[in-house]
């Protein structure tokens, strides 16, 4: 199999490359990674593999059959896309039950049928429930893709019945190149600050790069971590304040970043060098102020904050939690 376009993931490369090319991929799959880390690409890429006329299964997508073609142009007749908003619960039963019906036609042009369920933990229960019925026991000729942020996100059911992909971050050497070519203002120091700051997720970081405002972010981190330290809860609540409610991906920067703070912190207590975030004066700052005990639970509970933020809690919620929960990190 041919994976143009996707960055990185070695692995999960090779481990798709052997089942596709002996023909032994199976009719459910689920790629699961953070928005940005490729799942729309690799979807569509296995769902043109899965039309691809090319007789070489390595080959495939060949890229200029005639289904290539189609499936490059978005108008495949073989390959439906379903769902698609982030929102919770957007995915309804009623777009379950099409696709159902669907499903049970016999492909147009290709051997096969794909339709790829894009932000499957958008569904709703009754929405999993129903699409349940049909993984279960599909037509020969359908496969399904799911694309989700994690697959602990839907229904136990739903995940043993398909077989779980995982997207990561790709590395700094294999983003910085393919950053370059597509944002060729941006100074070098800024695109390897922000492949950090985002864990290289790909579609992030360019999102991030097209309005810059990513900067914040590393502004409002040692600004909040200092904070933690402050006697009362209003400096530190003040400060979580400033964590934007419309920018989910700039939220989970600076909580990124807070990490590396920790993990700084951490490191200094311990007397090692090293330095991972661009704020070593707070890193060191905290590791004159707390104990390594408290480092550590600060790390754990950043940890505990980028899952709750992931899972699209409410935001006024997410900002009296998150204040709790460092303060009580550090014993306050
Ligand atoms: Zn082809």
């Amino acid at each position: 199999m041919r994976f143009d376009g996707l960055i990185g993931n070695a692995e999960l490369k090779e481990q798709l490359s052997s089942l596709v090319d002996n023909g032994r991929l199976p009719h459910a799959l689920l790629i699961e990674g953070p928005s940005g880390s490729g799942r729309k690409t690799l979807a569509t890429l296995l769902a043109k593999a899965a039309v691809c006329r090319h007789s070489d299964g390595a080959a495939r997508p060949c890229g200029v059959c005639p289904d290539c073609i189609k499936a490059d142009a978005g108008t495949h007749p073989d390959i439906s896309f379903y769902g698609g908003s982030d929102r919770a619960r957007s995915f309804s039963i009623n777009t379950v039950r099409e696709l159902r019906e669907e499903g049970y036609r016999l492909p147009n042009e290709a051997a096969c049928r794909v339709f790829i369920l894009e932000n499957a933990q958008a569904l709703t229960l009754e929405g999993q429930n129903a699409l349940l019925r049909i993984i279960e026991e599909p037509p020969k000729h359908l496969r399904f893709i799911l694309t989700c942020r994690s697959r602990f996100e839907l229904l136990e059911t739903i995940r043993s019945r398909t077989f779980a992909l995982t997207l990561g971050g790709v590395g700094e050497e294999e983003a910085l190149p393919w950053l370059r070519e597509r944002f060729p203002g941006q100074t070098e120091e800024d695109l390897r600050t922000v492949t950090r700051l985002y864990g290289a997720c790909l579609g992030t970081i360019a999102e991030a790069l097209a309005d810059s405002h990513w900067k914040d972010s590393l502004a409002l981190a040692p600004s909040l971590a200092e904070a933690i330290l402050a006697p009362t809860e209003s400096v530190l609540l003040a400060k979580c304040a400033e964590l934007p409610s419309r920018d989910p991906a700039l939220v989970q920067g600076v909580l990124r970043e807070l990490r590396l703070l920790f993990r700084d912190a951490l490191t200094a207590k311990y007397g090692q060098s090293g330095r991972m975030s661009p704020s070593p004066q707070t890193a060191d700052k905290l590791a004159a102020s707390l104990t390594a005990a408290a480092l550590l639970q600060l790390l754990e509970t950043v940890e505990a904050l980028e899952t709750m933020q992931r899972r699209n809690i409410n935001h006024a919620l997410f900002i009296t939690e998150a204040c709790a929960k460092l303060r009580a990190a550090v014993g306050r």
